[in-house]
Parts: structure tokens; sequence; C-alpha cells
């Protein structure tokens, strides 16, 4: 994951991080914020938000490009901020997509804005187009650029990630990635990989009661619970596979179903859980691993054994001497005045993809926001013109800033 050349992070001179302070507007990054949760865009139905971006960020001057990348409902959009001057390209990645709750309308109220996406993630990508517009007003950028991506899709189950995985293929990628999500502390700088299993255990032949079987009828709910044994004895020995942030390999078990009624000889069982594991890029040996485990029960109870193995995310650990890391902490620590605590990313959020697709370092940080996937989501204004100050100084601390 260190395919920029390893230059060292540039602290931007004190009379740099003072223009960029007083070129930060609060007023005008509320406006985008409400701009973009008034138009409501559930997962696959982000088009008219993309266009809502777009026009603002045309109404600022900027050269949008809409890509399609992979969903034409809802091309993405893209803007790019050059230096002029060779150099790292850092990239904002955010997702305009929100759950499928009913539409809560935009407002703010006491300094704290509400609505469908406040929290995950409008605010966070307004405070991108006002960490934007600040390093372009103060000309402050002197290196390399910045590449504004944000896109529909990433919300599950509606969306399979399918858009961001387009603009990567298509080249809309940084050197690094900053990603706005709703985690303002620990710096997350190691993630599990995470995949749902689905295992369906099926015997030939029709449900019959308990009294007719047949001499020798295999028997699903025993495989099934053989299989949940054996998989309860993988994640014991999976807990020796760990990493100091990321934590360990784990199997969780959270459904089992078997059968219609008490004395009937079921068909069918189904067991559905998560696999999860430190290791970056494992999912495919990880998937060929469980497959071994699930075909060797077959054969032991004479039943055949399908699975679904959807990986949510792939693993992945910054490297302690990333450039973007110390450009990250270099801008926490002038704009909060320490750098901020590393620890393990909670959830699977596209910077996952980008570690796995891009192969580019992801630094997930955004306001400490909260309701995400509720109907209460809720944003201190302050904290969102705190993490685009955040974001513009990560920029010219990467790229190189005067
Ligand atoms: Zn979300």
């Amino acid at each position: 994951m260190a395919r920029p050349p390893a230059l060292p992070a540039a602290t931007p001179n004190p009379t740099t991080v003072e223009a960029i302070r007083a070129a930060l507007n609060p007023q005008r990054l509320a406006e985008t914020a409400l701009a973009l949760i008034a138009v409501p865009s559930p997962t696959r139905s982000a088009g008219p938000v993309a266009d809502r971006l777009a026009e603002i960020l045309i109404a600022d001057g900027f050269a949008v490009e809409r890509p399609i990348a992979d969903w034409p409902e809802a091309p993405a959009v893209v803007v790019r901020l050059e230096s002029g001057a060779p150099g790292r390209t850092l990239q904002f990645d955010g997702h305009l997509d929100t759950v499928h709750l009913p539409f809560v309308p935009p407002r703010l109220e006491e300094g704290y804005l509400y609505g469908s996406g406040a929290s995950d993630m409008k605010g966070g990508i307004a405070a991108f187009v006002e960490a934007l517009r600040v390093l372009r007003e103060t000309g402050a950028l002197k290196s390399g650029g910045v590449l504004l991506t944000a896109h529909d899709h990433h919300e599950g189950p509606w969306g399979d990630r399918r858009q961001v995985q387009a603009l990567i293929r298509e080249g809309y990628v940084g050197d690094g990635v900053l990603l706005p999500e709703y985690l303002a502390d620990p710096l997350p700088v190691a993630a599990r990989g995470m995949a749902i299993f689905e295992i369906r255990i099926r015997r030939e032949g029709e449900p019959v009661h308990e009294v007719l079987r047949p001499e020798g009828l295999p028997d699903v709910l025993t495989a099934g619970v053989l299989l949940a044994r054996r998989l309860q004895e993988l994640h014991a020995q999976l807990g020796q596979k760990s990493h100091p942030v990321a934590g360990q390999d784990s199997v969780f078990i959270g459904q089992f179903q078997c059968g219609e009624i008490f004395n009937q000889a079921a068909v069918l069982c189904t067991i559905k859980g998560t696999r999860r594991w430190v290791t970056p890029n494992a999912g495919a040996a990880v998937q060929a691993e469980f497959a071994d485990l699930l075909a060797q029960v077959a054969g032991e109870t004479g039943t055949s054994i399908d699975f679904d193995f959807e990986v949510q995310g792939e693993a992945y650990a910054v490297d302690a001497a990333d450039p973007l890391l110390a450009a990250f902490q270099i801008a926490h620590t002038a704009v909060t005045g320490g750098p901020l605590p590393l620890g393990r990313k909670p959830f699977v959020d596209d910077g996952n993809t980008f570690a796995a697709l891009a192969a580019i370092t992801p630094l997930s940080h955004g306001p400490a926001a909260t309701g995400a996937h509720t109907l209460h989501e809720q944003v201190a204004l302050a904290d969102l013109v705190r993490v685009a100050e955040v974001y513009a100084l990560t920029a010219l601390a990467y790229c190189g800033g005067g």
C-alpha cells in the first residue's frame, strides 16, 4: 500500500494555516449540507442529489465530470483541484445515498444539522466541498492535487458498492483517500475483512414423518449441528490469528433454522453468520478454507451443502510510515493541538474497497455525528467546520502547500 514515493508529509506554515482557517465559511458549509440533505436519495436513487451536488460545484466555478460508473441512474460526481505542479493526489471520497428509511427534511437548529444523511454522510461531503473551496480560494496548494468523488450504491443491502468499484476501475483514484465516515475518534489504521455467509444443508427426497423415515436417511439437522460445532472449533483456532490493532479472526453464527414441525424429518437446514479476518486480501483464501470445511461435513453426513459467501470488505492495515497518516496527524495537531489516537475501524466502509481494489491507503475520519441509520441523524456545524479544516490541511501536508 505504498504506491506513491515515501516523501515525508510537510507541515504547512502557520500563515497558511491561518489563511485556511479564515477562509472557511461555516454559513456556506451549512447551506451546502442543507441543500444536499433536502434531496431524498435512498440507495440506488441518488441521481437527483448527485445532480444537486454537481450544480453547487458548477456554481462555485469547478469543472464537474459525471462518469456513469456502472450506475446510469445516478452518474457519479467528480471534481479536481490541480496545483499545476507534480505531486501526490489526495482523494476525498463520499457516498451520497442514504439508508431506506422515511425521509427526514433538513433543518439547522442551535448549531446542529438534522435530516436524512446529515450524519451519513452528506454533512461530511459538504465539509469536503468547503475544504476544496478554501484550498482554491487561498491558492495554498503548491503541488499535486485533490480529487473529489461522490457516488451512489453504498448502503447495504440495497447497494452493492458497484459504483465506487467502477470509479476505481476507471481510474478515479488518488494516491491516498479520505472518507468522511461518522467516526471522529480514534483514527482507524486497521480493519478486519468481513463476509456474510448463508449455508444450506439439504438431503434428497421429501419431508417425511419421523416414524416413516427409511433406514439411513441423511439427517440435515444432525449435519447442521455438526457443522455449527466445527465452525465454533474453527472460531476457537482462529483466535490465534490476530493483529495488534484490528483484533482477531472470527466465525459467528447468528441464525440456525431447520424443520417445519416437531415430528417431521426436514430436507433443509440453514446457518447464517459472519466470518471476519485480519490478514489483508485474505478473502479468497478464507472462502476456500470455509468451502473445504463444508465439503468435509457434507461427505461425513451424506448431505449436500452449498453456501453464499458475500465479502463486504477486505482487511487492511495502514503502514505506520505512510505519508497520508503523517499528513493527517499534522493537520489534526494544527486544528486541535494534538494527534488523534490510533485504533481500529469497527465497520466496513468504502475504505476497505479502496485498499483492496486500488491498493491505496484509506483514512476514515469525519464528524462526531450521531444517529446514522436512524431517523435522528444529528451533527454539529462546528464539528463539520473542524473536519473541513482537517481535510484542507491534510491535503496541504500530503500534496504540498505554501
Ligand atoms: Zn451508512
